[in-house]
């Protein structure tokens, strides 16, 4: 197939701003292509030679394009610079070179689209030393066989210019009407691309097998399945009538979403935008190796920043400090993970995507051994409001965004690349943040495990009540304490340790180890939420919670100079609340 005929569409492409003749106009080209090349084509068109998830570009900078042009057309750089400055658009200029050209390019062979994909392959392929020089030469062999309409869309298309404005929904009508017998066959080819994001590999299925083909597709290993989004809503009494009286809340994780694909023992990562990310997270790797018990198996989970010693979530934010190509080795050590499985949706060779929830989470349970560091997403199944929102308020104080509540009805199959009422979330609709610190009481600890062996995992913290003379518990606060101040904590607390729970204690948490409420330390945390477990301010803001402080954090700061009495009150928590509220209204 002659490469003119695709730069004779796109041209035609983008002539017109309507959609529907867009697509007349792709399903014309489509349905002159060869069987042989439809993946091509389509990708051609797209602007790239391989679906994203392959993560191979042709990596052409505006420079080499430049430099390909001037050989080609057998002029100077600079000449071309100049030009482009005018034109603004480099296809342009290189149309116009070449057009000043074209007395040569008529003894040429034609370019074909199988040689410009060939060509455009080797260049993406090509890497390391002198990898520059030959993605020249090869362009600059392309340029010279092209005309000049060629060249420019040759040259967009190189450096990622090409953005004819066809979305992956019109390439899915254009096929339909070309090779499925119309619209009404979009929805099985849809389907088709959402569980294998490859438009290329569905076009080629499609003229091969025809619909029947596409309609006995079936997710792949390797192939990244267009992630399933959910709805909004704001209170647990709409959630659970959308879902029918009942259904599954999970804990929201604040993390990043990874699609994992087990193959053996090769393990693949995608980002929720279906880019490799493998290289990324390492320790990820082989923690999904140690854990997950299949041979086969695509998996969804969210990632989360943890603190290692406590097992406690971290905010979003450290998690962010993984995003990087270099010194991964550091930041895995900086800045553990942890990954919590919600879906599963391929197992040992079978597509589980048209299997309701609760099977597909059955298998995900029984596929998966739980560490500290590979959980499945906490949940509870409720048909009560109240629940849900207690449930919701627990997540939030966990350091999670909120709720994700699932349909678990017989028709709650896996909606790849959807957004549906199938999946809810509940997110609270303000955010606060705490700027002060608070002084609080010591009146509990955990023991610790790990590196933590033999001293605390955790302090359970107080303030203090005035009006009943009593100690409140606001938080458990794992974080901040250096190696030193850990070692020395046991010592420090000894003298203030005692058997059962302080009398003028309040708490529904069981510690592992009660004080006397004496030592007052400093603390920070991200912000105050309402609570479902803690004492501070129970009943006093709503019914059934308390307050709690997310995220706590140790400053350093003992406050030997502080009583008990002298700690941050709960009317002063009350009343930080209120303040940061307010700031959001
Ligand atoms: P949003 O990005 O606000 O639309 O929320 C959906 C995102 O929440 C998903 O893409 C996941 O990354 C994330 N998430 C966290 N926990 C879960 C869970 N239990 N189930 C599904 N998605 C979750």
């Amino acid at each position: 197939m002659r490469y003119s005929r695709l730069a004779e569409t796109y041209e035609k492409i983008e002539s017109t701003t309507k959609r529907l003749e867009m697509t007349d106009y792709l399903v014309e080209l489509l349905k002159e292509t060869p069987k042989e090349i439809i993946d091509k084509v389509v990708y051609l068109t797209q602007g790239k030679i391989y679906p994203d998830f392959v993560g191979l570009e042709i990596g052409v900078a505006e420079k080499l394009a430049i430099k390909a042009i001037a050989r080609a057309a057998g002029k100077r750089e600079k000449e071309i610079e100049e030009d482009l400055k005018t034109s603004g658009d480099i296809g342009e200029t290189a149309q116009k070179f070449m057009a000043k050209k074209a007395q040569a390019t008529l003894f040429q062979q034609p370019l074909t689209v199988e040689k410009v994909y060939q060509t455009l392959e080797k260049m993406a392929k090509t890497v390391g030393a002198g990898s520059m020089d030959m993605k020249l030469s090869l362009l600059a062999g392309l340029l010279t066989a092209a005309t000049s309409k060629e060249a420019k869309y040759l040259i967009r298309t190189v450096t990622g210019n090409l953005r004819l404005g066809i979305a992956d929904m019109t390439v899915l009508d254009a096929l339909a009407i070309a090779y499925g017998g119309g619209k009404e066959s979009r929805c099985y080819i849809e389907r088709a691309y959402n569980i294998s994001s490859d438009l290329g590999k569905v076009a080629k299925i499609l003229v091969e097998k025809g619909l029947e083909g596409i309609k006995r597709f079936e997710v792949s290993i390797g192939k990244p399945i267009r992630p399933m989004l959910a709805e909004r809503l704001s209170t647990p009494e709409e959630i659970l009538e959308k879902l029918g009286g009942k259904c599954i809340a999970e804990y929201k994780y604040d993390g990043e979403r990874i699609q994992t694909h087990k193959d053996g023992e090769k393990i693949t990562l995608f980002s929720r935008r279906l880019e490799n990310i493998s290289d990324q997270y390492p320790d990820a790797i082989q923690l999904i190796r140690q854990s997950v018990k299949a041979q086969t198996a695509i998996l969804e989970a969210e990632c989360v920043a943890i603190d290692p010693d406590t097992g406690e979530m971290l905010p979003f934010q450290e998690l962010m400090h993984r995003r990087r190509k270099y010194g991964i080795a550091k930041a895995m050590e900086e800045y553990p993970i942890a990954l919590y499985f919600f879906d599963l949706l391929y197992l040992n060779g079978k597509d589980l995507t048209l299997q309701p929830y609760p099977v597909r989470r059955r298998n995900l349970e029984a596929v998966i051994q739980q560490t500290e560091r590979i959980r499945i997403a906490e949940y509870i199944i409720t048909d009560n409001p109240e629940e849900l929102e207690k449930f919701f308020l627990k997540a939030i104080e966990e350091g999670c965004e909120g709720l994700l509540c699932k349909s678990i009805a017989g028709d709650s199959i896996y909606q790849a690349g959807a957004r549906g009422w199938q999946w809810i979330k509940y997110k609270r609709d303000y955010k606060s943040e705490m700027t002060d610190t608070v002084d609080l009481v010591v009146v509990g600890a955990f023991h610790g495990r790990g590196r933590r062996a033999g001293t605390y995992g955790a302090l359970l913290l107080a303030a203090y009540d005035s009006e009943e003379d009593s100690f409140k518990t606001v938080c458990k606060c794992g974080s901040g304490f250096t190696d030193e101040d850990l070692e020395k904590l046991p010592k420090k607390m000894k003298k203030h340790q005692i058997l059962k729970k302080h009398p003028r204690v309040i708490s529904t948490i069981e510690a592992d180890v009660w004080f006397e409420p004496k030592q007052v330390i400093e603390v920070i945390g991200a912000e105050i939420t309402l609570s479902p477990v803690h004492t501070c301010a129970l009943n006093i803001i709503r019914e059934g919670s308390g307050l709690a402080i997310r995220f706590p954090r140790f400053t350093g700061n003992y406050r030997p100079d502080k009583a008990a009495e002298d700690a941050t009150t709960v009317k002063e928590i009350i009343e930080m609340y209120q303040r940061q509220l307010k700031k959001f209204e």
